[in-house]
């Protein structure tokens, strides 16, 4: 085993072209992993037990392979900016707790989740502040003759509270450490769509998390999501709300979705008392033809850092396997609380959340532990089928401990069942009928009037007259397990066999440049990458084959076709170091390649988006990740050489 020791290179460089070739996904294609930030990297429980700046948000990039393999594609990150505790009590929105680095280190882990297709929700906590918040101790300070003092709400110097202020607040939930912000007062509404606007600018996240939504002027909401928007249109916004009616939040606060704690109580809960019903009745309120919610996508969970672990809450652990195939095949966006994936147990303690919130070193993570290894599978099927993502929901039939409801998307029909009974059992329905495909499973099964149910577990079912989709399951990559060892200062990171970056791939694809330079050709290389190893490396030949065709990207094209055999080269990237002219795209677009990454952007015939815009081209399949600008420099230097050379 070899350790790799390396050390972050010096001050990030902040790329601006690099940043706008982010595409964020879909809503409907999200599946959140939800991370509480301060718990995860195991920050001190406040902010006067910490010494110094702690860089612990390198954590989460360390687990970022792990969640690739699990097929999670967005993380959501508990708060994170200075606080007195928990982070919910925060003193200062513009600079990240010193628990858990620096502002660099954000703008950092942003980027490198950028890089690896993964979006970026924060944990927006605007309802309320911490005590030490600049604008309360200055209320505490100078009381009546303070300009901050409608900065809050319901100040009232005729009253006291509980820290004896001589004065009192609105606070939220009772607690007199969270100091309600007065969200009509146009200083403070200012303020914080000045704050929110400064966290997509200098980090680019893709989305907040509201918290306590539901206590917040909506209206206020909606010029938050109107001016994020504005900066970048999917910008994703989820409301917390415990109770309440999500779509009035979703109509008048503009939100894109709301915590859907219905439905996590019904999911556990219908199971614990072999009681489908319960759950059924909420999915056709919600869900059905008519129902409340049919219009937006909710925002689904099985628990998260408020809530006990469901493996705790569960009577029978069995039950997980039928609870998160629901999670997964349930209309709305699925999401997971860290942790939980593997089963871990934990209840709120006395008065403290800690328990539910721990260290990521305390966690076993096993990306081939047998609950994580289905939960892989059920991510997998939710992102292949476009019924379960955003189709209908109809109920098909309810029994105390069985259920099944039909998803329907324009083009699929998917019916997924479920027994949570501890033997296989049988439904009668005449609607299955013929040959169906079991997603989950991933075998054929002849139905004739009737189905059989696996025990504590479930189908999804498609019928074979319809087009199968293919479920990619993302490869486990042993190597890929980094050890990462917290020091403080200056970043070390210790890895195990650390993995590649599109920057590594790119200077193979510049060595195959120089090759080019050497030989008098325009100096062009290009690599293609198939599950992290080049299948294909080569350079612009055209002088030396005297053949026009002859371009890097086209040769390696040829190459990696013809080593796999196949046309299709849709698990493929290429990596080429100038942006690719219009026949080369056109070859692109003919081979599906999955990922297109280049260095220098070429004004003259780059036809991804310098002249013909081709990345718009209605034939490059949807999903291909685009990326300009990777080691653009070197990239660039190689270029210009040649064509100077070529001028001489
Ligand atoms: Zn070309």
């Amino acid at each position: 085993m070899i350790i790799e020791k390396f050390a972050f290179l010096g001050p990030f460089q902040y790329n601006l072209r690099k940043r706008r070739c982010f595409q964020m996904m879909k809503h409907d294609e999200m599946v959140i992993y939800h991370i509480f930030t301060m718990g995860y990297c195991g920050a001190e429980a406040t902010q006067v037990e910490c010494d110094g700046i702690h860089h612990r948000l390198n954590k989460i990039e360390a687990q970022l392979p792990y969640l690739k393999e699990l097929g999670a594609n967005t993380i959501l990150l508990g708060p994170l900016f200075s606080s007195i505790s928990h982070g919910y009590d925060t003193t200062d929105y513009s600079k990240v707790d010193p628990r858990l680095g620096t502002n660099e280190d954000l703008t950092h882990l942003v980027q490198i989740c950028h890089d690896q297709g993964i979006s970026v929700i924060l944990d927006c906590v605007f309802n309320h502040v911490g005590r030490s918040f600049f604008a309360f101790e200055d209320l505490k300070q100078n009381r009546e003759q303070s300009i901050y003092k409608d900065w809050f709400d319901s100040v009232n110097f005729w009253e006291n509270n509980s820290y004896n202020d001589g004065f009192s607040y609105r606070n939220w939930a009772g607690c007199d450490n969270l100091v309600k912000l007065n969200l009509y007062h146009p200083d403070v509404k200012n303020y914080l769509k000045q704050t929110l606007a400064s966290w997509i600018d200098d980090y680019d996240i893709d989305g907040v998390r509201m918290d306590a939504a539901n206590v917040m002027d909506m209206g206020f909401v909606r010029e938050l999501g109107d001016m994020a928007r504005a900066k970048k249109t999917d910008f994703f916004m989820v409301g917390e709300s415990v109770s309440g009616d999500y779509s009035l939040m979703v109509e008048r606060g503009g939100l894109n979705s709301v915590t859907n704690y219905e439905d996590y109580k019904g999911l556990y809960s219908s199971l614990n008392d072999k009681n489908y019903f319960e759950i059924a009745y909420s999915l056709n309120r919600l869900f059905a033809q008519g129902g409340l919610y049919q219009h937006f996508l909710t925002y689904n969970f099985v628990d998260n850092h408020d809530v006990d672990r469901v493996a705790s809450t569960l009577n029978d652990e069995r039950d997980l396997e039928p609870l998160y195939l629901m999670l997964f095949t349930m209309p709305g966006i699925p999401t997971i609380y860290y942790g939980s994936e593997l089963g871990i147990k934990a209840r709120k303690g006395n008065g403290t959340d800690a328990p539910l919130r721990p260290a990521v070193a305390d966690i076993p993570f096993d990306i081939t532990n047998p609950l994580t290894e289905k939960i892989r599978q059920m991510v997998a099927v939710h992102k292949s089928v476009d019924a379960l993502k955003k189709g209908s929901y109809e109920q098909m039939f309810v029994r105390s401990c069985q259920m099944g409801f039909i998803r329907r998307s324009e083009e699929q029909t998917v019916i997924a069942v479920f027994n949570c009974e501890a033997s296989p059992v049988q439904i009668r329905d005449d609607r299955f009928n013929g040959l169906y495909y079991d997603l989950y499973h991933q075998k054929e099964c002849q139905l004739s009037g009737m189905v059989t149910i696996p025990e504590k577990s479930g189908m999804v079912l498609m019928s074979m007259d319809q087009e199968i989709p293919k479920i990619q399951v993302p490869e486990i990559n042993q190597n890929e397990a980094i050890v990462i060892d917290e020091t403080d200062g200056d970043h070390l990171v210790f890895f195990e066999a650390r993995p590649k970056k599109m920057e590594d791939y790119m200077r193979l694809a510049l060595e195959e440049a120089y090759r080019a330079e050497d030989e008098g050709e325009v100096p062009i290389g290009a690599v293609i990458v198939k599950d992290g190893e080049v299948i294909a490396s080569n350079h612009n030949r055209k002088e030396g084959m005297q053949d026009p065709t002859a371009h890097a990207e086209m040769l390696v094209i040829h190459e990696a076709a013809k080593k796999l055999s196949r046309w299709r080269l849709d698990d493929c990237a290429l990596y080429v170091t100038a942006e690719p002219c219009p026949m080369c795209m056109g070859a692109v677009i003919q081979s599906h390649i999955k990922k297109i990454v280049y260095g220098a952007s070429e004004p003259r015939y780059g036809a991804v988006e310098s002249t013909a815009q081709l990345k718009q081209h209605p034939m490059l399949p949807k999903r291909t990740e685009i990326y300009g600008g990777i080691c653009e420099n070197e990239c660039e230097a190689v270029l210009k050489r040649g064509f100077e050379k070529n001028r001489k």
